[in-house]
């Protein structure tokens, strides 16, 4: 038995391995930290608040029992927290497990170190009769949490929105910020937030506001002399939602304003959700003070969707549009558009119309016109992953065996195949085709186009293999 921490942790670690899944396994607990092990109490570092209250709430139970298996009835454990929403008072601090509940959560020393010599605005509420007046929220109901496909790609923003919208200005995070690229969901996301705390809490007042149409609304108020208005209206919001904070990027007014909003709402404990396309290091153009700010709380990206969850995607939007699509069709549009989840419901949408237009069936054949049409402007190649996927379908093997060590005949042909059109069809680096094809290096990819192309000149049948896959990779 070891009785170092790290000896200690990483016993605890091989038994929790063999009871989650790999990817929660790889979310909550790669990034813990052991740090020491003094009378069989065990201390580990946990990146943040948030992942405190996850682990406790969904793995307490086997944690304990791990504790105890290693270290006997009187092992306890303690979580240190790097605290992230504090910019002053940056030491980590401890809370015991088996004084764990929500109570002890609440009691941490959390402070919000806010300057009061900032120009402090007025309380709002002074305004008789303002709170009666009734904010439309802007939310589009089928930007929900049900209609929101969960993936490893946006795991951790869906489980921070999530428990935002449980507990709006409660939790750790705030502001909530959720970052990604083009068309990943974060305005939808946004929304399942808001919609999900009205239903929860229909005393609340939430907004959701474009950052543009904020701006603009700010320039108004200037122009005709209300700003105290507008920021009055703003401050007596209880759940702000504000979309692309990017778009403050320069307007040093804007953020001005908003930075005083931001303030009131959150030493009130109003909780404050925001989106933007970079995280807030890469934000150019926006004044320290609101960067530092938009830290406090959690910043959760969202990526690209997995071929998985782009199909899931596509089915719930089919689902819920009552219709229904080929297999083939389906996969085929999750394959060709991997990189905005915008962009593939669109083509869906296309596909959906010109099949109705035009009294046609919806075939793969049609699909692959759709797509040709719909995402031409941006340069699109085949991707490796639907090559395999293709040839693997016409040699009947289950794709995994591609991507394995195997060396059995038939699925070495196949894999080589995919070398060769993948070097053919794609800018991909014969590195890259490699890794892609079980973690192969170039020289070996090189060798398989080479065989390929000797085989093709000398084998009839093979040739044959070649033109029709050719002919089935090929987009009209
Ligand atoms: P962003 O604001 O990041 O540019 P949006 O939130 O507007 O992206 O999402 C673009 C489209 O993709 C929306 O119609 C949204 O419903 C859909 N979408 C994105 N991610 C998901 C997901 N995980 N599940 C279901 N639909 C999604
Ligand atoms: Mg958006």
């Amino acid at each position: 038995m070891s009785t170092s921490h790290e000896g200690v942790w990483n016993a605890c670690l091989k038994v929790i391995k063999d009871n989650i899944s790999l990817q929660a396994f790889k979310t909550w607990f790669d990034p813990i930290v052991p740090i020491r092990l003094e009378n069989s109490v065990l201390t580990i570092q946990v990146p943040s608040h948030f992942f405190y209250e996850w682990l406790e709430e969904n793995y307490i139970t086997l944690l304990k029992k791990v504790i105890k298996k290693e270290l006997g009835t009187d092992g306890t454990l303690e979580y240190s927290i790097v605290m992230e929403n504090n910019t002053t008072n940056s030491t980590p601090y401890t809370v015991k497990l088996p004084a764990l509940n929500k109570k002890s959560i609440k009691n941490a020393p959390v402070t919000m170190p806010i300057n009061l010599n900032e120009n402090q605005i007025r309380n709002p509420f002074i305004i008789p009769g303002l709170k009666k007046v009734n904010v439309d929220s802007n939310l589009n109901p089928s930007y929900s949490f049900e209609n929101f496909v969960e993936g490893d790609c946006n795991r951790l923003a869906r489980a921070s929105g999530y428990a935002v919208a449980n507990k709006p200005g409660g939790t750790a995070f705030n502001p909530l910020l959720i970052y990604g690229g083009v068309g990943l969901g974060k305005t939808h996301l946004a929304h399942a937030i808001g919609i999900s705390i009205k239903n929860q809490f229909p005393n609340k007042t939430v907004l959701y506001v474009g950052s543009e149409k904020f701006a603009h609304q700010f320039i108004d108020a200037i122009k005709n002399q209300t700003t105290n208005d507008f920021i009055h209206f703003y401050q007596m919001i209880d759940v702000l939602i504000i979309d692309d904070v990017q778009f403050f990027s320069g307007k040093e007014k804007t953020q001005d304003v908003f930075f005083h909003i931001f303030n009131h709402l959150h030493q009130n404990g109003k909780q404050i959700i925001l989106t933007s396309d970079k995280p807030p290091v890469e934000m150019q153009g926006m004044e320290q003070r609101l960067l530092s700010r938009f830290k406090w709380g959690l910043s959760a990206d969202l990526g690209a969707p997995d071929l998985e969850t782009r199909i899931a995607i596509l089915e719930k939007k089919m689902y819920g549009n009552g219709i229904e699509l080929p297999r083939d069709v389906v996969e085929y549009l999750a394959y060709s558009i991997n990189t905005n989840v915008r962009e593939m419901e669109g083509a869906l949408n296309t596909l959906l119309a010109q099949a109705s237009l035009n009294k046609k069936a919806i075939t793969l054949e049609l699909a692959k016109q759709m797509v040709d049409k719909f995402v031409k402007n941006t340069a699109r190649e085949v991707s490796i992953e639907y090559i395999q996927k293709v040839v693997c379908d016409y040699f009947d093997l289950p794709i995994e065996m591609l991507k394995s060590k195997t060396r059995k005949r038939e699925v070495v042909q196949a894999r080589q195949i995919s070398m060769y059109f993948s070097k053919k069809m794609t800018k991909s680096s014969l590195a890259n085709i490699g890794a892609h094809c079980g973690g192969k290096d170039h020289a070996t990819v090189l060798h398989a186009c080479r065989t390929v192309m000797n085989l093709s000149e000398t084998d009839k049948q093979f040739r044959v293999y070649l033109e029709d896959l050719e002919k089935k990779l090929t987009i009209q």
